[in-house]
């Protein structure tokens, strides 16, 4: 049962939280899980369709614009709904709130990429009928969505008129009390065209603002029998629909095949661009996609897949969040992983530091090329955040946007938006770790090592030295409680490491292409003082430290403000961001989320055990982890310091967030970073896993819940598999040639197919 996700609540609140849950996507289009016969009418849905960076441009309204504010935010849009099928049986509407519903349950396949909605339904007149809805997004063809529906009459007798539409008039959802949700501009979207030629269906929209079109071009296919049923269309103004009116005597099949298109990926003829696609599914049935979906499935699982012995709603929950995962990442140029992938609206459709630090761990270790087409996203709008630097006031160097979809910075609020500097040193560190994990020297020469140059030289211009040390003011760190400060130590640290490899990187290309290495110089003008420059800013980098407390301080400032009473907060004002005002939480000792403990996950070597377990001691009283980004850092962090309770609490925490909505907001769609922590608790912190330019190291413990769990690795062309019991631990190298990993404290050669057995001392 651990692969289907199944549900029967038909409740206003779970049904919103389900539209997230039972989303289904490719990395290019998302669809929520709405009903396609609609709801009832009192009630609320946010229907949503979304084309992964496809997105309008709205102004930003300050009541105080100071320079450099971004002036515009670029936002996710809703796009044309294809979802809409309504059924009249004998002229009575079909809905799951208004007739007697006898049975219903829906079903998400988490191992066939699809779901299903099975109901079993009595009329007004107490006729019955077995209604099944299928749909799928397709991983093979990006730009389909289709659905199914079967109805059987169990005894009914009579007609039928089935009613399927696209709809261009969409507008998105807005919350006016929510930071997490935009306030305002759901109108983005106006119906540029609206036709039908040769049996397919279409819709054009616009935006208002970024001059984009996208289209939804649909065909249907009505089997009755042997019999193919042509419908009647109807084209409106906005909206096209088509109806079928028939007897039903027997088991009918409907099948809509939704294409959509746009124009930042396809040419701007969209109309004939879905024509084309068509033409090339015109042999294809909706079991045929089925399939595809389980061959594409089978893959991932073969290396995504973690194995729990002895807790089904928990490998239910990892299984169901690295699912989303797949689902939500893009795989083109112009996408990236939103903060709630595509499932919803929350943030708007950002992408931010989530990706390089939460989600690209997780397809590193198992699908590379995501990985890479990730980081290469990053590289295609570097020229965006050079210019951001110089808007900034820097001479030199990349400044990502905290916040962004293609590319302009797209944050209203810079303290907890542009100050945190840290994401270009987050994106350099993705940068470095694919290298580590693949030592694809072709992708350092061609886009890392750039991106690494560019990125330390932003260092070398916001900080500078001070008693010999170098220093970085007035930036945030990762915890948004605490903003503009001086030396936060999470931000210092990884710019450190970001310098260091700047060099590293240089001399790379230096040695393997002396052709990149004379377009660098001329193109990016790299001096050849600078290498030296990064390397000594790196060699002085200033971390916070407290000889009183054996801890880094988070910054400067930070130990002498007071503490937060955290015990003596009502539950009911958390999260503290939804009932304070940003200085009253500035002025205390209070994270919202994982900060300096964070870096001392990433970048473990640079302080020693003791250093890293006083800090964990210290932080996690002050911490309320309103984020979702925090609990799997507590968890990987207490498996490091022996804190196995700990780690499973904290692992808990992740796991079911979303399935059981513990943060409240699923609705807005799901916590795509906190799925990637779910991933990292498991991999990184029971099982210990790191990639160092040493290699591949390991030092699994076992949960006592559990009787045992296994996982797979992709690292270095190799596939790794790690069977983790209460005694032992077994190392197998499934793929690839013999390689030397670290156990524990010791270096193990694994050779293909054999099994390497070890000891776990506790
Ligand atoms: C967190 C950020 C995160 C953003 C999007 C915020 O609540 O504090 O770290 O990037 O959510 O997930």
């Amino acid at each position: 049962m651990t692969w289907t996700i199944s549900r029967n609540e038909l409740s206003q609140q779970e049904l919103l939280n389900l539209e997230s849950l039972f989303s289904l996507a490719n990395g290019y289009i998302g669809v929520r899980g709405n009903f396609e016969e609609g709801y009832g009418s009192e009630m609320n849905s946010i229907r949503g369709t979304y084309l992964n960076a496809f997105h309008d441009i709205t102004e930003i309204n300050y009541g105080e614009k100071l320079y450099a504010f971004p002036e515009t935010q670029q936002k996710l849009v809703n796009n044309i709904d294809a979802q809409t099928i309504e059924i009249y049986f004998e002229g009575e509407r079909f809905s799951l709130f208004e007739g007697e519903v006898i049975s219903f349950e829906r079903f998400l396949y988490l191992d066939k990429g699809y779901t299903e909605r099975v109901i079993t339904y009595k009329t007004k007149k107490g006729q019955q009928v077995k209604l099944r809805f299928r749909r799928l997004v397709s991983f093979h063809i990006r730009e389909l969505f289709a659905i199914e529906l079967l109805i059987e009459p169990v005894d009914f007798t009579g007609t039928v008129k089935i009613v399927s539409k696209v709809d261009g008039d969409v507008s998105n959802y807005v919350s006016r009390n929510d930071p997490r949700v935009s306030a305002g501009h759901a109108k983005l979207l106006s119906v540029g065209n609206v036709g039908y030629d040769e049996n397919m269906m279409f819709v054009v929209d616009k935006t208002g603002t970024s001059n984009l079109e996208t289209a939804c071009a649909t065909k249907h296919q009505l089997s009755i029998g042997s019999n193919k049923v042509v419908g009647e269309v109807d084209v409106k103004e906005k909206s096209i629909d088509v109806t079928y009116s028939f007897e039903l005597t027997e088991s009918i099949t409907l099948t809509k095949y939704n294409v959509y298109t746009d124009t930042l990926r396809h040419e701007n003829d969209l109309i004939k661009k879905g024509k084309a696609i068509h033409e090339s599914l015109a042999t294809i049935d909706f079991n045929t996609l089925i399939d595809e979906q389980k061959q594409y499935l089978d893959e991932y699982w073969q290396v995504a897949d973690i194995k729990i012995g002895g807790e089904e709603k928990l490998q239910e929950g990892i299984r169901f969040n690295l699912y989303h995962l797949l689902q939500s990442a893009g795989r083109d140029k112009y996408s990236n992983i939103a903060a709630k992938g595509l499932s919803g609206e929350g943030y708007e459709g950002h992408f931010f530091w989530d990706t390089e630090i939460y989600m690209i761990p997780v397809f590193l270790l198992t699908k590379p090329d995501l990985a890479k087409s990730l980081i290469v996203y990053r590289y295609s709008i570097l020229d965006g955040a050079k210019e951001r630097a110089k808007e900034m006031g820097h001479k030199k160097g990349a400044l990502f946007p905290w916040r962004t979809i293609s590319g302009s910075e797209c944050s209203a609020y810079f303290p907890a938006g542009t100050a945190q500097y840290h994401i270009s040193a987050d994106i350099a560190y993705s940068t470095i770790q694919y290298y580590l994990a693949t030592k694809d020297e072709q992708f350092m020469i061609e886009y890392g090592a750039e991106l690494l140059i560019e990125t330390a030289r932003l260092w070398i211009d916001t900080g500078h030295y001070y008693h010999d040390t170098f220093r970085i003011d007035d930036v945030t760190g990762p915890d948004e409680y605490t903003c503009l400060v001086n030396n936060n130590y999470y931000t210092n640290v990884m710019a450190k490491h970001n310098l260091k490899w700047a060099e590293i990187a240089w001399n790379l290309v230096k040695e393997k292409d002396k052709a990149v290495l004379e377009e660098l110089k001329e193109r990016i003008n790299v001096l050849d003082t600078e290498p030296d420059q990064w390397k000594q800013a790196a060699e002085k980098m200033y971390l916070p430290f407290d000889t009183d407390l054996g801890i880094n301080p988070q910054d400067d400032t930070f130990l002498q403000k007071d503490v937060w009473d955290l015990k003596n907060t009502p539950k009911d004002k958390f999260p503290l961001l939804l009932h304070f005002h940003p200085l009253t939480l500035y002025r205390y000792q209070v994270c919202k989320q994982a900060d300096t403990v964070l870096g001392h996950f990433l970048l473990e070597d640079e302080q020693s055990y003791d250093t890293i377990k006083n800090s964990y001691d210290y932080y996690e009283k002050i911490t309320t982890h309103d984020s979702s980004l925090s609990s799997a850092i507590f968890s990987i962090m207490a498996a490091k310091v022996g804190y196995k309770e700990k780690a499973y609490d904290y692992f808990m925490e992740s796991a079911r967030l979303d399935l059981d909505n513990t943060h409240g907001n699923t609705k807005d769609g799901l916590h795509m970073a906190n799925m990637g922590g779910t991933w990292m608790s498991i991999i990184h912190g029971f099982g210990g896993v790191r990639i160092k330019e040493t290699g591949l190291s390991l030092s699994p413990s076992l949960p006592a819940q559990w009787s045992h769990y296994e996982f797979t690795l992709f690292y270095l062309q190799r596939r790794i598999s790690v069977k983790v019991n209460k005694e032992d631990v077994t190392l197998t190298l499934l793929e690839g040639q013999d390689l030397k990993v670290k156990l524990f404290n010791d270096e193990l050669l694994l050779n293909k197919g054999k099994d390497k057995t070890v000891k776990i001392s506790n």
